[in-house]
């Protein structure tokens, strides 16, 4: 019987993920980042990125679809971005190894860092969904305050350039949902590996120094290691100070 569940829970996951890549178009269309493509469609179902066609059943299968073509639209043979299967395998998996009361919370963050990767903004009902639902389970209120607290002053600081609003407001979510003192792991990856991904975009000139680089997707990686492993690398970090 594990092995069925098992099963269900991952294509559940992928299914979310299917999700998620819509909810990051509908999203940029209503912030009126991407122009839309689909006037005179019926919108309400999926389409080619490209030249707009309107997708057929079996060509928006989680991942199935995506692999079967090769990573290219039936309709026009054109490179569909490999987020999508990426999206919907990342969620199959997280779906796979957690409990179910944590899922909303990963589809939401999930969604978050995909959409502050591509547009560098952490849309609010995103953050507020996660907030709502973290409260429920999970109410650090203290922790919650303290790293509201922290990225203000740091966004005060640096007068919104090292981060933004989102970020910020992301933050009282984490401290709610990871309590003390595993949201301080989360910073503490979060600056470590921005810094250190920061400096190899420069070396491999993918960024200048000047341009902005999101900082929800950090938070939000710190977030989930911190949340799975953040005991054992308080051991360590304990060792290092
Ligand atoms: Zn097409």
């Amino acid at each position: 019987m594990e092995i069925y569940f098992g099963v269900i829970k991952f294509l559940l996951g992928l299914c979310l993920g299917s999700f998620v890549n819509m909810l990051t178009y509908r999203t940029a269309l209503r912030y009126e980042i991407t122009r839309n493509k689909l006037q005179g469609t019926n919108q309400k179902r999926s389409f080619c990125d490209h030249c707009g066609k309107q997708l057929k059943w079996f060509d928006n299968v989680p991942l199935l679809s995506w692999l079967l073509l090769k990573g290219k639209s039936r309709c026009c043979d054109k490179k569909l971005s490999i987020s999508y299967p990426l999206v919907e395998l990342l969620l199959g998996i997280l779906f796979l190894v957690s409990d179910y009361w944590l899922w909303p919370i990963e589809v939401f963050l999930v969604f978050s860092l995909v959409f502050d990767l591509k547009y560098m903004i952490l849309p609010d009902f995103s953050t507020y969904i996660l907030i709502g639902w973290a409260t429920i389970f999970n109410h650090f209120l203290l922790a919650s305050l303290g790293s509201f607290l922290f990225l203000l002053i740091l966004y005060l600081v640096t007068k919104g350039k090292g981060i933004g609003f989102g970020d910020v407001k992301l933050a009282i979510f984490m401290g709610m949902f990871l309590g003390f003192p595993k949201i301080l792991v989360a910073y503490y990856l979060a600056f470590i590996i921005g810094a250190i991904i920061g400096v190899i975009l420069i070396i491999l000139k993918i960024k200048k120094r000047t341009d902005p680089i999101p900082f929800g997707p950090f938070l939000i990686g710190a977030t989930g290691i911190s949340w799975w492993w953040g005991d054992k690398l308080m051991e360590i970090i304990k060792i290092w100070l």
